[in-house]
């Protein structure tokens, strides 16, 4: 009886609110949520656990010792990535990330991925900009992964000292040192002898990777891999 009362109250909210894609707009089949099954279809998937992306290695390559950098998808200016983004980060669809956490990691366990990863850790946000958005868009898509990577999610195991300052003007060893001890490891161990995937949602410069990859590999993981939402070319 419960269920049925459920879904007539849904059915009466998607009257007034109708449950549309974030790509296309068109209303969403019952059950499905955020992206109809052809925009998932079509999402522009890198590949790049298959198939190296070479712009994506070159940012923190030599900088870092990393074992993969793993990218679900490209970044087109007012592409879907770019809606959908949106939506996670500045329209309070933080279950967005976890949808998204759950496909990548599924592609991944199917291309052999699990023994890769035994911990999934968010880049954390300071908790000022934590307290002012609610909830750190990257841990959604951390816990999707580790669902479907059979992996533990860690969303605690790093603290942000301080808020990121303006980059702009700044080169890219400034940005770095800029950045450096911007991230801890929270308690000495956590990490240790882990194999660690460290997730953000869109890798740019790679100046935040590189300094949160600072902090994880000062707490002795037994490797280090990047795992990104999304990424320009
Ligand atoms: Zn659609």
């Amino acid at each position: 009886m419960a269920s049925q009362q459920d879904s007539l109250l849904n059915d009466f909210v998607s009257l007034f609110f109708p449950n549309t894609c974030v790509g296309c707009d068109e209303a969403l089949p019952r059950g499905v949520r955020f992206v109809c099954p052809s925009c998932q279809l079509e999402l522009p998937k890198t590949g790049n656990h298959k198939i190296e992306v070479p712009e994506f290695e070159q940012k923190l390559r030599n900088l870092i010792e990393f074992k993969h950098v793993l990218v679900y998808m490209h970044f087109h200016k007012q592409g879907i990535v770019q809606k959908l983004m949106h939506e996670l980060k500045y329209n309070h669809k933080p279950e967005i990330g976890e949808l998204l956490g759950r496909w990548y990691g599924a592609e991944l366990a199917d291309a052999g991925y699990q023994e890769e990863f035994d911990c999934v850790v968010p880049v954390p946000l300071h908790k000022s900009k934590l307290r002012k958005r609610g909830y750190n868009q990257s841990e959604g898509f951390a816990k999707g992964l580790a669902e479907a990577l059979s992996a533990e999610c860690l969303p605690d195991a790093l603290i942000r000292n301080r808020a990121n300052q303006t980059q702009t003007r700044k080169n890219r060893l400034e940005r770095w040192e800029n950045v450096e001890r911007l991230f801890e490891p929270k308690e000495k161990g956590v990490l240790s002898a882990r194999k660690v995937l460290l997730v953000d949602d869109v890798l740019t410069t790679g100046s935040t990777l590189l300094s949160c990859g600072e902090a994880v590999l000062r707490a002795k993981p037994a490797s280090l891999s990047f795992g990104l939402i999304a990424a320009a070319r």
